[in-house]
């Protein structure tokens, strides 16, 4: 009867947190695309260009994400998923908006003067950027001053999964469909 109770419980408990990094995933899909087409409509891109970075801001929005074992992203990417995910330690250097400030430092020089990349990059990096900041709004937080501090910074107590992070999704989603509605009247 205990081993019977112990395991529904076990289970339940399995289900629960699965069902947050769905949640989780939701939210950072969806503020990833919102970041990305912000971006877009924002530097008054074409509308090719405004896809490509509406597209790549949800790549970048995933991505941080590649550090977690469970996360959408890296069952997704097969072996690259499975190799990041068990070498890098959750919420660490992926997590750090250092990394993303030299990422831009030298992804741009190399990018050179094609449109679609530099909105496909820029996109990349707000939606990496909206990834950042809605961890940091959890309470296990960032490690936003990461090399100089390797704590974790919190800046807020919004908690995974819950209603907060729901409405954020919502919230970014519909913040998407804004942006698509001006890039096509624009
Ligand atoms: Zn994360």
């Amino acid at each position: 009867m205990l081993i019977f109770f112990g395991t529904f419980s076990l289970q339940q408990a399995i289900t629960k947190r699965e069902e947050c990094h769905n949640l989780v995933g939701k939210t950072h899909f969806y503020a990833g695309l919102c970041a990305g087409a912000a971006f877009a409509v924002w530097a008054d891109l074409p509308l090719l260009d405004c896809a490509a970075a509406a597209a790549a801001g949800i790549l970048g929005g995933l991505a941080p994400d590649l550090d977690h074992r469970k996360s959408k992203i890296t069952q997704k990417t097969g072996m690259f998923g499975f190799v990041s995910s068990r070498m890098l330690k959750h919420r660490g250097v992926l997590h750090a908006p250092i990394l993303y400030v030299v990422l831009a430092a030298v992804l741009f020089p190399c990018i050179g003067v094609y449109p679609l990349t530099r909105a496909a990059v820029c996109g990349l990096l707000a939606g990496a950027l909206s990834h950042l900041f809605l961890d940091a709004l959890n309470p296990s937080g960032i490690p936003l001053l990461w090399p100089l501090l390797k704590k974790r910074i919190s800046l807020l107590p919004i908690q995974t999964g819950g209603r907060i992070d729901r409405l954020i999704g919502r919230l970014c989603l519909l913040g998407a469909a804004w942006c698509a509605v001006c890039a096509v009247l624009s």
